[in-house]
């Protein structure tokens, strides 16, 4: 299994050992749910769901803000027997990726999306919650939005235009999406990513991690997650191009190649690969991404104080 939440530039140390700490969590929880034949998915899901109930990541109750103030969440979960589903625009939902298992286990669809979300949601039993805004993402959406009055805002120039427009003013990127990739015992290969999307988004913006072949793939050759700029990933349907890579080469190789053309690009983005003998990769054009990870021979990794696998 490999795990990554969300590539871009830590803050040492708070920030970097907060992340530390919550993906060795997530590591463990994804380990203990494949214990006693739980399967990839279940590893998966778990690992994600750990880190959606850590403010430190960007997904459930740690999710950015968009530019009004709100959360609005993307997840998908695959494996490698083209299961797929996703949930788009999701909002007070503490584990949008157990959503998106139920889309993938319950329905014939692969993606939903409000307004239609809630009354799946509600069919299924999953509660919803008003307190989705954790006290650090508020206080850094207002910084956020201090620094777009004083015009020192970077990125993001159409939206400033659009804002200025509108008589707002705009955002800044660094990324904290989730994701895991899993093999299981059975030969199962899962995928999973979820996300609260990028700060000071549009509202109903729609970002790759949801998206089948961007964010997040699966097949029988292997399973990728994505994170960094989704409007670049999608361009580049990035998890696609990794597994694509994996028919041939090991996870190490295929994911530096796939991450190759974005760095070629200038695209800001990390991707974490698993190939179908369990060969785990990962690469990242930002200035870090925190991953941890277990190998086949059950050697535990954690970002910042191990190699690489
Ligand atoms: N890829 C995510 C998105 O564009 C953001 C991230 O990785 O943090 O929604």
């Amino acid at each position: 299994m490999v795990l990554h939440g969300g590539c871009g530039k830590l803050q040492p140390t708070q920030e970097e050992d907060a992340h530390r700490a919550g993906i060795a969590r997530a590591l463990d929880s994804g380990l203990a749910a494949s214990e006693g034949g739980g399967s990839a998915v279940d590893a998966v899901e778990s690992a994600v769901m750990a880190m959606e109930d850590d403010p430190h990541f960007n997904c459930g109750y740690g999710s950015v803000l968009d530019f009004n103030g709100r959360v609005q969440m993307d997840a998908a979960l695959m494996t490698s027997a083209l299961e797929a589903g996703g949930v788009v625009n999701a909002a007070g939902l503490r584990h949008p990726i157990h959503a998106a298992r139920l889309v993938m286990e319950e329905t014939d669809h692969v993606l939903l999306g409000e307004p239609g979300l809630s009354e799946f949601l509600d069919a299924v039993g999953i509660d919803r919650t008003n307190d989705m805004v954790a006290p650090n993402r508020l206080e850094e959406w207002k910084r956020l939005k201090a620094k777009f009055g004083s015009g020192e805002f970077e990125g993001f120039s159409r939206n400033v235009e659009f804002y200025r427009r509108a008589g707002n003013e705009v955002s800044e990127g660094r990324f904290s999406t989730v994701g895991a990739v899993a093999l299981d015992d059975s030969g199962l290969l899962a995928a999973a990513t979820s996300t609260g999307g990028i700060r000071m988004k549009i509202f109903g913006r729609i970002g790759d991690s949801p998206i089948i072949g961007c964010g997040t793939y699966a097949d029988r050759y292997g399973a990728a997650s994505a994170t960094g700029i989704g409007e670049q990933i999608m361009k580049l349907t990035l998890c696609r191009l990794a597994v694509f890579y994996m028919r041939s080469l090991g996870a190490k190789a295929a994911v530096a190649k796939a991450v190759d053309e974005a760095r070629e690009r200038g695209f800001e983005c990390g991707l974490i690969g698993i190939d179908a003998s369990g060969g785990l990769g990962l690469d990242f054009t930002t200035s870090s991404m925190s991953w941890a990870s277990v190998d086949t021979s059950c050697r535990r990794r954690i970002f910042g104080s191990d190699a690489r696998p």
